[in-house]
């Protein structure tokens, strides 16, 4: 069963602002992604197939942003990266520069924590093809934005890919122009450092376009920065 989690903030009015960091099990507001979801239930009534929620501490210093869900992989498991390539990348990457504690098992009972760290998705349900249409991602970033407002001590963003780096951005209201995407590039937004990396994922690596060095090269430097 999906959480759903809120937290209350005052408006400058009084009334109360409920912010909502996790959709409902079924959410609607993408027909699309919806009939995909209910289609991959149909055919595999043992996976997760719902939105998945971010993992991770709330109080952490670092969120990660990824894509969407994979098809076998969080989409599968729940738990974002857990069961695909991209997570055996991206935690092995999180489990060397002390962002997470334990043994990545490729499951999401396998016990492993993170640190100081959260792991969330621009977009929340797994979209055909690991393609989002830009209408989805536009309206999944409310969940995104929900998610940035209510880690009180965030310092770092690491955005994978450049549909993270853009949905990132809006949510933060900034504008993309002033912070192009490319794999090692850093931008400051206030007190928040936003970081560029090429997606964790088996194309961009089989390709070369990412190497597991490129890849260490970002949370090395998140790692300095952080402390
Ligand atoms: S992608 Fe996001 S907004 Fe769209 S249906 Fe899924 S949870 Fe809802």
């Amino acid at each position: 069963m999906t959480t759903i989690s809120t937290i209350e903030n005052e408006r400058a009015s009084g009334q109360p602002l409920v912010l909502r960091t996790e959709p409902d099990r079924n959410c609607p507001l993408c027909p699309r992604l919806a009939g995909f979801r209910e289609a991959a239930r149909a055919r595999e009534p043992e996976w997760f197939n719902s939105p998945v929620p971010s993992f991770g501490d709330p109080d952490g210093r670092l969120l990660i942003v990824g894509l969407a869900p994979g098809l076998q992989g969080a989409n599968r498991t729940g738990r974002p990266f857990t069961g695909d390539f991209a997570g055996d990348l991206l935690y092995a990457t999180l489990l060397e520069y002390g962002f997470a504690k334990g043994v990545y098992k490729a499951r999401p009972d396998d016990g492993l924590t993170l640190v100081d760290c959260r792991i969330g998705n621009a977009v929340r349900c797994v979209p055909p093809q690991n393609k989002p249409l830009p209408a989805e991602i536009n309206i999944c970033r409310q969940f995104l934005s929900a998610t940035i407002e209510t880690m009180p001590r965030l310092r770092a963003i690491v955005m994978l890919g450049r549909v993270a780096h853009e949905s990132t951005l809006k949510a933060l209201r900034l504008r993309s122009a002033a912070a192009p995407f490319a794999h090692g590039a850093i931008h400051q937004a206030g007190t928040l450092r936003l970081y560029d990396s090429y997606h964790c994922s088996r194309y961009n690596t089989n390709t070369r376009v990412l190497t597991p060095e490129m890849f260490r090269n970002v949370f090395a430097k998140v790692r300095a920065d952080l402390g």
